[in-house]
């Protein structure tokens, strides 16, 4: 039998999640919630995916002739977990709401480690989240920064990393957020990004600062690392080639920049044009004595969706092996 999921707040990343459990064969979507009868309301019903709605929003559905399957309370009946997409600040209510109503619950990076005492990255702890009823996957930069830093550190023992994020301002659909012609930089220093890698790898000695810049597209984020163990830049590259969900790409054949990247995911026909692996420039990764220094970019829509889908498995004891679980996510989305 299908393992159930319910997604409550079906925006960026909850649609995202939707359509990657739905392309899985042993878990399926029993609804989706929305707060207001928006377009992605509507657009969630032209997709057949059941909606449900806050008590008292019901009424303003039914006004904007938009069908709906029930409350988000009568969603929770329809399934054995809940991957709680919804914005900051309503987790804590809703995470009471899940307990009580005996269903597991999966949170997202912008909720705190403390919220569930456990956060999934699938390469880096897969099985720290296995039954447990509470678990969160980390942030888009801190999902980037372990999907590379976890394998170097496994093989040549990082001493010491530390990264500048230059974030996107807005998701594409977003405008009302910025700055649209100006370059902000985070004066908490570190940003919390350090901290939150160290939810997963606690002995890592990471700091990391942060810049918001005018683009939509991607984050992209440059790293320096100190190695514990003597590297080369080819073996380097030669761990991140064979580390799943990490893609290699080149200034060379015309990957100059997050525009070309988005170009290349739309040509590889992904849905909604996401780039599911974290991008790293081969031709902007070298070795210098000790030191490691690359760029990666990071689709920030879409980099989590496979870890959601494996920790739901890690989570409902679906498959025990790491590895087995993401091949079969990757085989699944097409990544
Ligand atoms: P979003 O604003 O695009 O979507 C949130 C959805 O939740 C919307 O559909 C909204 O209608 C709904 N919602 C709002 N209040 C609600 C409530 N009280 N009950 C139920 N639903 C409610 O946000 P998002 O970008 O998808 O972010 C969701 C979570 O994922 C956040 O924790 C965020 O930090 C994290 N995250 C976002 C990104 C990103 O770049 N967008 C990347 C990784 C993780």
């Amino acid at each position: 039998m299908k393992v159930r999921v319910g997604i409550n707040g079906y925006g960026t990343i909850g649609k995202r999640t939707a359509t990657a459990i739905n392309m899985q064969d042993d878990m399926e979507v029993v609804g989706v919630t929305k707060t207001k009868p928006t377009y992605e309301a509507v657009a969630a019903n032209d997709l057949g995916l059941p909606l449900y709605v806050p008590d008292e929003s019901a009424d303003s559905f039914k006004k904007a002739g938009i069908k709906i399957a029930g409350t988000i309370k009568d969603m929770y009946k329809k399934a054995d977990i809940v991957v709680d997409c919804t914005p900051g600040s309503v987790a804590e209510a809703y995470k009471k709401e899940y307990a009580d109503a005996g269903i597991k619950g999966i949170f997202q990076g912008g909720e705190d480690h403390s919220l569930t005492g456990i956060s999934f990255n699938a390469s880096a702890n897969y099985k720290e989240s296995w039954g447990a009823q509470f678990s969160r996957v980390v942030s888009c930069n801190t999902t980037g920064l372990i999907r590379t830093l976890y394998p170097v550190d496994k093989y040549f023992k990082i001493q010491s990393a530390f990264a500048t994020l230059i974030r996107r301002s807005a998701d594409p659909s977003d405008s009302k957020n910025g700055p649209i012609n100006a370059v902000e930089p985070v004066l908490k220093i570190p940003t919390h990004h350090g901290p939150d890698v160290q939810s997963i790898m606690p002995w890592i000695n990471i700091q990391t600062m942060a810049v918001k810049v005018p683009t939509t597209l991607m984050h992209l984020h440059t790293v320096t690392v100190k190695l514990g163990t003597e590297a080369t830049t080819e073996d380097i590259v030669a761990l991140w080639k064979k580390t799943p969900r990490v893609k290699l790409v080149s200034g060379k054949s015309g990957i100059k920049s997050s525009a070309q990247i988005m170009e290349l995911a739309r040509d590889l026909g992904r849905p909604r044009g996401d780039m599911y692996e974290i991008v790293v420039w081969e031709d902007g990764t070298k070795v210098v004595g000790d030191t490691l220094y690359f760029y990666q970019a990071v689709h920030q829509e879409s980099d989590v969706i496979p870890e959601i889908v494996d920790c739901i498995r890690s989570m409902c004891r679906m498959e025990e092996d790491p590895l087995v679980s993401m091949e079969k996510t990757d085989k699944a989305m097409g990544i």
